[in-house]
């Protein structure tokens, strides 16, 4: 896919503001410092979405943004638990788990995971719990150039034994490098094959 064009349609602060859309939405989200910003750069190529997605207060909303006029690429705050529900049960941010579980036009959630560490408690469960919401996902393995490929392939079969403990469908997994440009055409054109025909 060759991307020609991307623009900010608006931030909002929950799934009841977004905007109502029929164009298939592609979603990325991970916890801070996992190269989110990078990989969206990587992906349309536009610093105006990273610079967007970076600014003090947008960092805390769901930012939507119109690529080819075809499909909405949706920037996601960093997940966390919700303060209360900590000790209870899994409930991520009203913010988050409110728009993967409302948005009618969600194509797909695609899971930002540092490619440097081994399994973290936080993203296991943040997984385990799109799921179980049957929320369409996808894993996307970041940082590759940071540590050996050995070292990226262990990760990801530590992430993939632990899934396995819960998961019988196991998620896509890409693996990026927003350094070196890796991935960039295996989620291109994953989103691609995923946009009806026109
Ligand atoms: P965000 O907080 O998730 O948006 O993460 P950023 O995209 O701001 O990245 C956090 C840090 O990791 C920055 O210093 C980036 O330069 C660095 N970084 C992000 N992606 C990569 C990558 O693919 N390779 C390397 N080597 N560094 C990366």
């Amino acid at each position: 896919m060759i991307i020609k064009s991307a623009e900010f349609i608006t931030s909002a602060l929950d799934v009841s503001t977004c905007p109502a859309s029929d164009l298939p939405e592609f979603a990325i989200i991970g916890r801070s410092n996992v190269g989110k910003s990078s990989l969206l750069n990587l992906l349309v190529g536009r610093k105006a979405l990273a610079r967007v997605s970076g600014t003090p207060g947008h960092t805390q909303m769901i930012n939507l943004f119109l690529i080819n006029e075809r499909w909405t690429l949706v920037d996601l705050p960093g997940y966390g638990y919700a303060e209360a529900a900590k000790k209870i049960r899994q409930t991520f941010q009203p913010m988050i788990s409110g728009y993967v579980t409302q948005r009618p036009s969600l194509a797909r959630v695609f899971v930002l995971i540092d490619s440097r560490h081994t399994p973290q408690a936080i993203d296991l469960e943040f997984v385990q719990w799109l799921m179980s919401e049957s929320v369409p996902m996808a894993l996307v393995f970041t940082k590759a150039d940071k540590v050996t490929p050995t070292k990226v392939q262990t990760n990801i079969g530590l992430f993939q034994q632990r899934m396995s403990e819960w998961c019988t469908e196991p998620p896509r997994v890409f693996i990026t490098s927003a350094v070196k440009g890796v991935g960039r055409g295996e989620l291109l054109s994953f989103i691609g094959s995923a946009l009806p025909e026109r």
